[in-house]
């Protein structure tokens, strides 16, 4: 038969790409299983907070990824008796593969993208706020509300804190005085300052000096100044040729809620934009709410 050769290109095939769909199967249990494991075995819960907070969603994608390219190996397997018959099925069937292990991709990073940050951030809350516990005493700890924690933060600390690019959780042992500080990632951004060294080196003013046109490069100059130590630096940035500047299409919406947080009243502000992302940050107070507003206004006017 004219075909034969065809045929048994079909079959090395079918048994590549099946060990291909195993490996990738077994590949993304592996990344699961290997991740489970690594978060279980860290005891300390402001480690396994970090730890889940900087590569839960990161192996999970990873994780799919893999089962993604499974699928679209173990696809390509199918329906050889029809394939034979032809090699324009052949592409047919690849083609429907490979959509099919992009589509399945491509939904479960959205899922991870979108509705699991709520679920991580339950984890991560309760991983923050649970008491902590005094190693020499074996006492139990109380976590300080942002006014009780400032005589336990140095100046630096408080400079990070007030731009929010830090947060800080104190802990204390009551009965033996003896604290714990926790450094967390607060919600705005902020440079780590090279000459004080703290995260509080934040964009004062951007200065266009050449603007761009159709045919040149442009340059923009960014001034940043440390809200700590008050030493300033500047870079420079390319702004690309006929880039017309984006209208700012964002529009948020803005909600106050209180809600009842482990042993303390918290506020909690959400932000929603036309991208559907939606961010929540939580306040202690409404002193800090508003200090947080006008950063925030600072930052994105
Ligand atoms: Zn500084």
């Amino acid at each position: 038969m004219e075909n034969s050769g065809y045929v048994s290109f079909l079959e090395i095939w079918y048994v590549i790409m099946m060990g291909a769909a195993f490996l990738f199967v077994a590949g993304g249990i592996i990344v699961y299983i290997a991740h489970k494991l690594k978060a279980s075995s860290i005891k300390d819960f402001k480690g396994k907070h970090d730890y889940l907070n900087q590569f839960e969603i990161k192996n999970y994608k990873t994780s799919y990824l893999f089962f993604g390219i499974a699928l679209g190996c173990l696809m390509t397997t199918y329906g050889d008796e029809t394939v034979a018959k032809s090699i324009a099925w052949f592409f047919v069937r690849l083609f429907i593969a490979g959509s099919a292990g992009t589509l399945f991709g491509y939904v479960a990073s959205l899922i991870v993208t979108y509705y699991y940050p709520g679920k991580l951030q339950k984890k991560l809350d309760y991983l923050r706020y649970t008491p902590r516990t005094n190693t020499k005493t074996g006492n139990k700890m109380k976590l300080l509300s942002e006014e009780e924690e400032d005589v336990h933060l140095d100046e630096g600390m408080q400079a990070e804190e007030d731009v929010f690019s830090v947060d800080y959780d104190v802990w204390i042992d009551e009965a033996t005085g003896d604290t714990k500080i926790e450094k967390y990632a607060g919600y705005m951004e902020a440079l780590k300052c090279g000459t004080c060294g703290f995260q509080t080196l934040k964009i004062a003013r951007e200065e266009i000096v050449v603007p761009a046109t159709n045919e040149t490069d442009g340059e923009l100059l960014k001034h940043y100044e440390c809200s700590y130590c008050g030493s300033r630096r500047t870079t420079a940035h390319k702004i690309i040729k006929s880039e017309s500047p984006v209208p700012s299409q964002i529009h948020q919406a803005m909600e106050v809620e209180t809600a009842p947080v482990p042993s303390k009243q918290m506020i909690r502000l959400q932000f929603y934009d036309n991208s559907g992302i939606n961010k929540s940050y939580e306040f202690q107070g409404v002193d800090q709410v508003k200090k947080f507003l006008e950063e925030y206004e600072r930052d994105n006017s």
